[in-house]
């Protein structure tokens, strides 16, 4: 492991390349797998790992936005990528970068039949979304016969994929709803399949859904969290391996006093004699105000030094008292002795949120072991 001089973030492929073993263990051999790689693969390196996934076999890939998918294909991503949440003034960039659309509403879905003809298509890809109960993007029961008639009337596209996502995957408490959720999109399914006369690639299942319900895997799974090391399930988190660590460094160390205070708005009071660290990291590279104040702490040579005082925008103050360490040392945000699910726990919020968030002037570092 490199030794952090500035704050970086580390992407281990090592780690990337377990859990996709891992994910692929749970499934049959003949179900494929979309690795998503939406924001920049979590907060990751989404070309690296991207590049990395298509090495190990992954099948497809998918991004939220029109962009996401134009920037892999400018890398030289060749294999398929699904765009989650296109706007009908994308479908010409999707086209000229062979993306395939996700199709939510008939209004879209007009206008990307538009796109397509106008361009003179044939066949061109594209994947249904079915709205099972998650009530964010996709068709519900009653639409699909609109759907049925206004494909029959053009062959400019074709019905590639027929998903859904799930509400409630990781939740136990959810169970039944998310067996009327996978019942409802199995029903629907069937009613399209009937009505093309082939069958489209089914897709359901995202990362909690591979664990929880091996029921739902139908043609293919989509993961995005588990591929960057968490399941969304404690007794699951521990075969997986998170793939990133954030580090930094020390960059001062002060002495205080009893009564002198630390940061902004003087948040922070020393009670006694104590030692304090300044750390090059802070909320506009994703570590939100609500970690300061001693909700949150991080990690030097496996010792816990709470965060005092309020957050800045370019920095965080840590207590160091009875930590023996020196300027220059490495620090560790999240990863190691934190995954980042126990230090967003502290903020009241969820992996996906705190890593997706790490802000794009922090390094990436990609480390092969
Ligand atoms: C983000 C997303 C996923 C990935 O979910 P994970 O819980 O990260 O595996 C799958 N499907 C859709 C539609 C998504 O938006």
């Amino acid at each position: 492991m490199p030794i952090a001089h500035e704050t970086l973030l580390e992407i281990n492929l090592e780690a990337l390349a377990h859990n996709y073993h891992y994910l692929r263990s749970k499934l049959d051999t003949d179900i494929k797998m979309m690795g998503v790689v939406k924001a920049y693969a979590y907060g990751g390196e989404a070309v690296t790992i991207s590049k990395k996934l298509s090495e190990l076999g992954i099948d497809a890939f998918a991004v939220a936005y029109t962009s996401e998918g134009i920037a892999l294909r400018e890398a030289g991503i060749e294999k398929p990528i699904l765009v989650l949440h296109p706007q009908s003034v994308n479908f010409e960039s999707i086209v000229e970068n062979c993306l395939e659309p996700s199709i939510y509403s008939v209004f879209v879905l007009k206008e990307f039949i538009k796109t397509a003809e106008k361009l003179g298509l044939k066949d061109y890809p594209f994947h249904l979304k079915l709205n099972t109960g998650l009530n964010r993007l996709g068709f519900i029961e009653p639409e699909l016969e609109t759907i049925f008639e206004v494909l029959k009337n053009t062959e400019a596209v074709k019905l590639k994929g027929v998903f859904s996502h799930l509400a409630a995957s990781e939740d136990w408490k959810e169970r039944q709803f998310t067996l009327q959720q996978i019942g409802k999109f199995r029903k629907m399914s069937f009613q399209i399949i009937e009505n093309l006369g082939y069958k489209p690639l089914l897709h359901l299942s995202n990362t909690a859904g591979i664990f929880n319900y091996p029921e739902a895997a139908f043609d293919m799974v989509r993961s995005g969290i588990g591929l960057y090391g968490f399941a969304n399930d404690q007794k699951n988190d521990p075969f997986l391996k998170p793939i990133a660590t954030l580090k930094t460094i020390i960059s001062q160390i002060h002495e205080l006093s009893e009564g002198e205070s630390v940061g902004y708005n003087r948040a922070f009071t020393a009670t006694g004699n104590m030692r304090m660290a300044t750390l090059p990291i802070g909320h506009a590279d994703g570590i939100n105000r609500k970690y300061g104040n001693q909700r949150a702490g991080v990690y030097i040579d496996g010792q816990y030094a709470p965060i005092i005082g309020n957050v800045c925008m370019d920095m965080i103050m840590i207590d160091i008292t009875g930590i023996d360490c020196n300027e220059g040392d490495e620090v560790i945000i999240f990863g190691g002795p934190q995954p980042a699910t126990k230090f967003a726990e502290k903020g009241n919020t969820i992996s996906y949120e705190l890593i997706t968030g790490i802000s794009q002037r922090v390094k990436r570092v990609v480390i092969e072991k």
